[in-house]
C-alpha cells in the first residue's frame, strides 16, 4: 500500500508545523528573514491530525514534527498529544534548534513525544551568535541537559560541518559522546536556496570528518545495528555515546528512502531535493474524507522520485530549507 514506483517502502512522514524560525543560521534564513506564509495558509493542527490519521492508513507509523522552529508554533504539546493517541504511531519526534526546549520538553514528553533531535553548530559562545544571530547557546546546552534528565533517549545531536565557520569544532562535537549517551551526526553542507551563500568550497564530506575524528580518536567502529535513518553510526572507542554522518553529498541515501514530507502550507514533498509537490491542502479544505486522503497520499507516494542529482548549487529552489522541513 505504502510502496512507492521503486519499491520503496514508505512508512516515514516528516511534518512542518510553522515556517517561522527564531534563528537566522547564515546558510539557512537572511537575518531580515524571508516571506513568510500567511497565517491561513498554515495547516491547521486539526488539518495535520486528519493527514497524519490517512497516513496511518497506508501504514505510515514514525512521525517527526519540524519546521521552521516548532517550537515556536503556538501548544506544540497539543498536537503531539493527538498524533501519539493515533493508534500504530510508534515513533513520534522532533528536530528542534533546542532554545525552548527545556521550557517545554516534560509537556512533550506528558504528551507523548518519544525523540529529540537538535541542530547545534557551535559549541562557543561567540560562534554561535555569529551564525545563528541569537545569544542563545546556553538555552540548547540546557535543553540537552533537560533531555538528559528526563530520559529521552536517544538524544541526537545533528551539526552541519562548514569549512570555515565550525570545521575546528569536530573533535570538540564528539567528545561530547565521550560521557554522555548521545549520538552527534555531523551533516553534510548541501547546495541550498537562492539566498544563503552556498559554496562549494566550504563542503566537508564525510570521510574528511571521519579522517579528523580517527586522527585523534583512533579507529571508529560502525554500529551494525543502528536504525537510525540516512545516518550510519559510529562508536569511538571507550565512549558512552556514538556519532553518525549524514551524507547527502558524498553518498546517495535515495534506495533506502522511507520518507516524505508536509510542509507547513500543506504541501507533500515526495523528496526534499524535488520540485515537485501535491496540495494536500486544497484537498482536505475541499472536505476531503479520511479515506480519500490515504488515497491521495498513496497517489502521491507513488511519484516520488528515485533520486535526485544535487551536486550542483540548487539555486533555483522555489523553497528555502525553513520552507520545507529540514
Ligand atoms: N529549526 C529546527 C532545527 O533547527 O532543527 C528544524 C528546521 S532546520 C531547517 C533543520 C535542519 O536543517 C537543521 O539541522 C539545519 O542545520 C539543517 N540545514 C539547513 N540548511 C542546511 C544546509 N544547507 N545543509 C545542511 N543542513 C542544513
Amino acid at each position: 500500500m505504502n510502496i512507492d514506483a521503486f519499491g520503496r517502502k514508505i512508512n516515514y512522514l516528516r511534518i512542518s508545523v510553522t515556517d517561522r524560525c527564531n534563528l537566522r543560521c547564515v546558510y539557512c534564513m537572511p537575518e531580515e528573514g524571508i516571506k513568510l506564509f500567511p497565517h491561513s495558509e498554515i495547516l491547521t493542527y486539526e488539518e495535520i491530525i486528519k493527514i497524519v490519521k490517512a497516513s496511518r492508513k497506508i501504514g505510515i507509523d514514525k512521525i517527526r514534527i519540524t519546521g521552521g522552529e516548532p517550537l515556536i508554533r503556538k501548544n506544540l504539546p497539543y498536537l503531539i498529544e493527538k498524533i501519539n493517541e493515533i493508534v500504530g504511531i510508534k515513533d513520534l519526534a522532533i528536530t528542534t534548534n533546542g532554545i525552548l526546549l527545556w521550557k517545554l520538553l516534560p509537556q512533550l514528553k506528558k504528551a507523548g513525544l518519544k525523540r529529540v533531535n537538535i541542530s547545534l553548530d557551535s559549541l562557543k559562545k561567540d560562534r554561535f551568535y555569529k551564525i545563528t544571530k541569537q545569544d542563545a547557546l546556553d538555552d540548547v546546552i540546557k535543553s540537552i541537559e533537560k533531555c538528559l534528565e528526563e530520559s529521552i533517549m536517544p538524544i541526537k545531536i545533528n551539526t552541519v560541518v562548514i569549512k570555515g565557520i565550525n570545521h575546528d569544532e569536530i573533535i570538540d562535537f564528539a567528545k561530547i559522546t565521550q560521557n554522555k549517551p548521545i549520538i552527534v551526526r555531523f551533516i553534510e553542507y548541501m547546495p541550498w536556496g537562492n539566498l544563503n551563500r552556498w559554496d562549494k568550497e566550504r563542503i566537508i564530506n564525510a570521510n574528511e570528518i571521519k579522517s579528523i575524528i580517527e586522527k585523534e580518536f583512533g579507529k571508529i567502529i560502525p554500529v551494525s545495528t543502528s536504525s537510525t535513518g540516512p545516518a550510519v553510526n559510529y562508536h569511538i572507542n571507550g565512549f558512552k555515546g556514538y556519532i553518525g554522518f549524514i551524507t547527502p553529498l558524498s553518498e546517495h541515501f535515495c534506495g533506502n528512502c522511507n520518507r516524505i514530507r508536509l510542509t507547513a502550507d500543506g504541501k507533500l514533498r515526495l523528496c526534499l531535493f524535488s520540485q515537485n509537490e501535491i496540495d494536500i491542502k486544497t484537498k482536505i479544505r475541499s472536505g476531503a474524507s479520511i479515506e480519500e486522503l490515504s488515497q491521495f497520499i498513496i497517489d502521491a507516494i507513488y511519484k516520488k522520485p528515485e533520486k535526485i542529482d544535487i551536486t550542483g548549487h540548487l539555486k533555483d529552489h522555489k523553497r528555502e530549507m525553513s520552507q520545507i522541513g529540514g
